[in-house]
Order: C-alpha cells, then structure tokens, then sequence
C-alpha cells in the first residue's frame, strides 16, 4: 500500500476458520496489527469461532422441537460475542487498543425478521468516535437489532454482510473478506483440478456464482457492495497473497465470455403435466410451495396446448417429498394434471458478463453436451449465465467439459 493510504479506513472481516482456534485469533490480531501500525483505521468484523453456530443449533434442537425465533437468534448471536471479545484480548496482547461492539452497541438495525433480518440502517458515530481515537473497531458479524431492541440475526454466513454493510456506511472504499480458500475460482478446484483463481470478478457474475452455489460470499453482502460501489477483496487468512477482487463491470477490461462455471448436485426436478392452462395456475403451484417454506431455483413452463400446460422446476432434494405433498393438494382440486420428480439431477451453469455482448455460448455449451451424449432436460437463462439441468450421473463431467470448452484454465484474469 502507497504512503497516501496510511489513514485510510479498512474494513476487514474474518470466517469462522480464520478465527477457529487461539492461536489462529493471535494470527488475525497480528495481520489486524499490521494495518494498524501502517496507520489504517481499521474496523474488524468476526464470525463466531469454527463451527460454533452449528454447536449452538445441535444445542437448541436438544432442548425444543421448534425453537422460538427470538430466542434462537439471541442463542446464535453468542458466537460472534466470543470471538469478538478473544479477538480484542489478543489486540491488548500485542499492543493494539482495541475495542469489542455487539451490533446493538454499534446499532445495526434490522427488519424484525429472525434469522434471515435485513439491515436498513447503521449509526456510524460509536465506531467514528472509537476510531478517532486510535483504537481497532471489531464489530460482531452475522447480528443486528430491530426496532423494539430484539437481537437479530442475518442468515447463515451473514457477517460477509455485516462487513460490506459497515464499509458502505463508513464510506470505506474496500472491504477485505478473509476467509480459507485464496479467493474465488473459476470453478470448485475440488471438482476441476485446472481451476484457475480470478484476480477480477464483477458484482455480478459473483451474484450469479453465489445463488448457484460457490458459497465464498454471502449473497448479500455482495448486493450491497453493488449498490455503494465497495470493493470487495476476498482473500486468504493463512498467507498474504493477494486473492480476488469483486468490482464493478466497468473495472474488467477483459469482458470474457464465461468466467465461471458451477455444478450442483443437491436439487431434484419436478414437473407438473397436463395442467390446466389458465391464470392463477402457476400462481397456485408458487404459493403453495412458498407457504411450506420451499425454495424454488428453476423454473421453466411451456407454452400451452389444448388448454393443458407442463411446468418443470427445481427444489433442493431434500424438498421434495413436502413439495409432493403440497402438490398433490393442488392437483386434486383441479382434477387434471400429474407429477413426475427425477430425484438425482445437477444443474450446470456458465456464467460471464460477455454472453451480453456474445452470442453462440449457449450452442457452445450444448453442443458439448450433445458430443458427450448428455441429454439436457431444462434449460434456463439470464443476460450473464445460461443453466442446464441433466442426469447428476453426468454432472462431474459436464462441468470439466465446460470448463475445458472456455478454455478457463488458460484465460488471464
Ligand atoms: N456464524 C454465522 C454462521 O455460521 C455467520 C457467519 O459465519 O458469517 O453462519
Ligand atoms: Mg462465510
């Protein structure tokens, strides 16, 4: 960093992992120690230790069926507590006055919607004044408080938002997510071992990586940093290279046509046949499924003939016997239609700001499939990505062929 950035302010944000044993805090306190002695204010979000918050969720289920949503978000806020206050301790360590805030304390206001609240606003003045100061900020991540003072909290890998959240509300101009993989891939190095680590990436292609399952960032924060112009640096916690930058699309000169390609495994498809085709059908289906809590990821309908209609969609597997039974309601009462679930599907996706500006991606990409003798059962796109469901038997394949026809091994960042 130049001489023209000492005083600038940092925010910077460390998983679960990064922050997952003692010795592993006294390593964060020491790198946050690093920024602080170059002369950057430095605020410091923390997740809660390794894998506490699933600890906390065993924790629950043993005491109640159904926990009440208040009290599980009071129960899971404890994480990010611990880690806060440890995390402090080892600044006093080395030297560093730091000083610890649940989001009450530093007021993130939320919506009141237990565990997956929204942030709508954050007062910046106890960080400013703490900063002004001299001393380190470190603000618990993945919590916030609604109006009438109830601890909330954001959603399963929520202080990624947390973090972006705070850059945006204290004008920090980055926010650098550290975390235990180097940075974001052009596909799962565990799956692909030519994948290849990306320098830049744009706000959105990483949105789209994000809900198709490359889970390094909380979607999320990733809207938010859109929206306020952060960029985020998502980076490794157990070296210092540099990993990878999240941007606005104006910032990547080279617009390639995929940078990333995805596989999940964890979906089954369901297709309604033969049913009726008039308003309110498809709005019927989506209800029901939304009031039994199930997430829809594709969707795909035909068009109608003789009056009947087929729609096709995806739910993760785990999903699918309660969408049956939702849906065989619904089929009763309209007397026509019937249901088939292919159970063991994988969705494959490209995803590139390019496709915008490029056709033949799609033909690329099926025409791979087609040399492979892969059948493609549904077929869904938007301007930056194009998903195919198949066999999941195929998926693993599928994804090293796209990966190999986009040449995303060789391409530079
Ligand atoms: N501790 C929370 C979780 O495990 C939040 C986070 O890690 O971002 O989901
Ligand atoms: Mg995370």
């Amino acid at each position: 960093m130049s001489e023209n950035e000492s005083n600038a302010l940092i925010v910077q944000k460390f998983g679960g992992t990064s922050v997952g044993d003692p010795n592993r805090i006294k390593n964060v306190a020491n790198r946050v120690k690093g920024y602080h002695d170059r002369g950057f204010k430095v605020v410091v979000v923390v997740s809660a230790m390794g894998k506490t918050t699933d600890g906390l969720i065993r924790l629950a289920q043993e005491v109640a069926e159904e926990p009440s949503k208040r009290e599980m978000d009071m129960l899971l806020s404890t994480g990010e507590q611990v880690s806060i206050a440890l995390l402090a301790m080892a600044l006093h360590s080395v030297g560093v006055e730091a000083v610890s805030f649940t989001g009450a304390q530093v007021k993130i206001l939320t919506d009141g919607n237990f565990s997956n609240a929204r942030i709508s606003k954050i007062d910046t003045k106890v960080i400013e004044n703490s900063l002004a100061k001299g001393k380190v900020c470190i603000v618990a991540g993945f919590q916030g408080v609604d109006v009438d003072e109830n601890i909330t909290t954001l959603g399963r890998g929520g202080s990624d938002t947390s973090a972006v959240a705070l850059a945006a509300a204290l004008g920090a101009r980055e926010c650098e997510i550290y975390t235990d993989v180097d940075g974001v891939y052009t596909t799962d190095p565990n799956k692909v071992p030519q994948a290849r680590l990306m320098k830049k990436i744009s706000y959105d292609e990483m949105l789209e990586l994000a809900s198709l399952g490359a889970g390094v960032l909380h979607s999320r924060s990733v809207e938010f940093a859109k929206k306020y112009g952060v960029v985020i640096h998502v980076r490794s916690s157990f070296h210092f290279s540099e990993g990878t930058l999240v941007v606005p699309e104006e910032q990547i000169m080279e617009k390639l046509l995929v940078t990333g390609v995805t596989l999940k495994s964890d979906e089954s498809r369901i297709s309604l046949t033969d049913i009726p085709d008039r308003p309110g059908v498809a709005a019927e289906v989506f209800s029901r499924l939304a009031e039994s809590g199930i997430n829809i990821d594709m969707i795909v309908q035909s068009t109608g003939q003789n009056k009947l209609n087929t729609i096709s969609f995806t739910v993760l597997r785990k999903d699918v016997e309660s969408s049956e039974k939702s849906l065989n309601t619904v089929l009763k009462i309209w007397g026509s239609g019937s249901m088939s679930v292919a159970k063991d599907i994988a969705i494959v996706s490209a995803v590139g700001v390019g496709m915008k500006s490029h056709g033949g991606i799609a033909a690329r990409m099926f025409n791979a499939f087609a040399k492979e003798g892969i059948n493609i059962e549904m077929i869904a796109t938007s301007e930056i990505k194009i998903s195919c469901v198949i066999d999941k038997e195929h998926g693993q394949k599928a994804l090293q062929l796209l990966h190999d026809v986009f040449g995303l091994e060789k391409t530079a960042g």
